[in-house]
């Protein structure tokens, strides 16, 4: 065991939150102070095929501005500045709009900016390459690891051991280390599919985006720099699969169903995608010297957009309570500084998984019953700017204890 390599902390998992952990942490721990980030994957260009742009908040722009990576996506980062709700049936050759708000907060800042995964992910690659405390380690699947009083050692298939005081479990929703923690997860899968392309259309979205509630799940619009937009299709699974079995024109055809007739003639603009979509929350959020983070410790519908979010804050809330303890001279694996953790996301990732699945199954359905109910309580939010402002400023992630990166302050 002596013979492992040493770090202060080891991320197994380089996804956006275990890239996004490793830059907070070496700014927040000084340079002197090691952290390794290894990745089953090689560590370069995100997936050529995953065409998915996320709706980041106000709050994780923030904190990419705070770590010195939105720099590198800011031209490419399309502000939304408003959004229009509907709540149609797929035949239905018009789809009012329900509930339309301003998408801003603090006065005019934008609460959403769509970015590109592939920019987000090669900006954050580039921010570690100006941190020489970081180490990243491709071709690194984690396995297993044990921890004891002094540390944690890290095992990955065909490569030496890392040691650290901490272990941090980045790797997804199917995490390997979270199993091997023992932590038990809740999980259900939706019986849809959630479909991603990326559009052209004629004329410009100006800044607004558009979710259309329909029988099969939301079909959002997500505005683009040009005059391009991600569609984020969740779209009953049987269904999903036809469609993504057509041709470009087929497909393409699928989608003029469902758009917005405000933009003009629309044409495929990137490759489509797919991801089966499910719920899940780990039991736990940390064990003996190991806590979990993004994807790892909880998945939610994308229903609004917030999974990466969610981690993006699990991500400032963790690095927060280990700077706090390490300039205390505190141990940053100790029991106590992990349960601060746990206390500070726990409930906030198990409030928001259960709100956005409460959300899919009141609108992913064709009952007339429920259809005239929900259009109801549109119309009375559509007359309450207060609640509306309320709700963009959660989703903005400016509400409750924010960490400090979120804010914008450095750790
Ligand atoms: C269709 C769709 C649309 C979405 N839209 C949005 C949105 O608009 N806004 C938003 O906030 N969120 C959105 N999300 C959610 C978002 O994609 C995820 O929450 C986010 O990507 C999770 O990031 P992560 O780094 O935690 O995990 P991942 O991105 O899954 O990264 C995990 C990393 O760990 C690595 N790994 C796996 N196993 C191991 C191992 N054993 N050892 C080492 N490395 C390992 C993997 O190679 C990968 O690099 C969407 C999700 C879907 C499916």
């Amino acid at each position: 065991m002596s013979s492992a390599e040493r770090h202060e902390v080891v991320i197994a998992g380089g996804g956006t939150a275990g890239l996004a952990l490793a830059c907070a942490l070496a700014d927040a721990l000084g340079e002197d102070a090691r952290i390794a980030v290894a990745d089953r994957a090689p560590l370069g260009a995100a997936s050529p095929g995953d065409a998915r742009a996320f709706a980041l908040a106000a709050g994780s722009k923030r904190m990419l501005s705070t770590l010195g990576v939105w720099p590198a996506i800011a031209e490419h980062a399309q502000p939304v500045t408003a959004i229009d709700i509907t709540d149609s049936s797929l035949e239905d050759a018009f789809r009012p709009v329900l509930v339309s708000y301003d998408n801003t907060v603090d006065g005019g800042e934008p609460a959403t900016y769509i970015v590109e995964h592939g920019r987000l992910h090669e900006a954050l690659l580039a921010a570690l390459g100006r941190r020489s405390s970081v180490v990243l380690l491709g071709n690194a699947p984690a396995e297993g690891f044990a921890a004891d009083e002094h540390g944690v050692t890290a095992h990955f298939s065909g490569r030496a051991p890392l040691r650290a005081a901490l272990l941090v479990a980045a790797d997804g929703g199917k995490s390997r280390l979270r199993e091997a923690a023992g932590i038990g997860i809740v999980r259900w899968s939706y019986p849809q599919t959630g479909i991603v392309s990326i559009v052209r259309h004629e004329k410009p979205h100006q800044g607004r985006a558009v979710q259309h509630f329909l029988p099969g799940g939301p079909f959002a619009i997500l505005p683009m720099t040009g005059n391009r937009s991600c569609i984020t299709w969740t779209e009953e699974a049987d269904r999903a699969r036809a469609v993504l079995a057509l041709d470009d024109a087929g497909f393409l055809a699928e989608i003029e169903t469902r758009f917005d007739y405000r933009l003009g003639a629309v044409e495929l603009a990137g490759p489509r995608g797919s991801w089966p979509l499910d719920m899940h929350l780990a039991r736990a959020m940390v064990a003996n010297r190991f806590a979990l983070v993004g994807d790892a410790a909880h998945g939610v519908h994308p229903i609004a957009g917030q999974g990466l979010n969610l981690g993006l804050r699990d991500v400032a809330a963790l690095c927060e309570v280990i700077a706090d303890a390490a300039r205390l001279g505190l141990d940053i694996g100790s029991p106590a500084t992990l349960e601060r953790y746990e206390r500070w996301r726990r409930l906030d990732s198990a409030l928001s998984a259960a709100t956005f699945d409460a959300l899919n199954r009141l609108f992913s359905n064709d009952s007339t019953v429920l259809r005239t109910a929900r259009d109801f309580g549109l119309g009375l939010l559509e007359r309450m700017p207060a609640l509306k402002q309320l709700f963009v400023a959660e989703a903005a992630g400016l509400t409750g204890e924010v960490p400090k990166l979120l804010r914008g302050q450095r750790v």
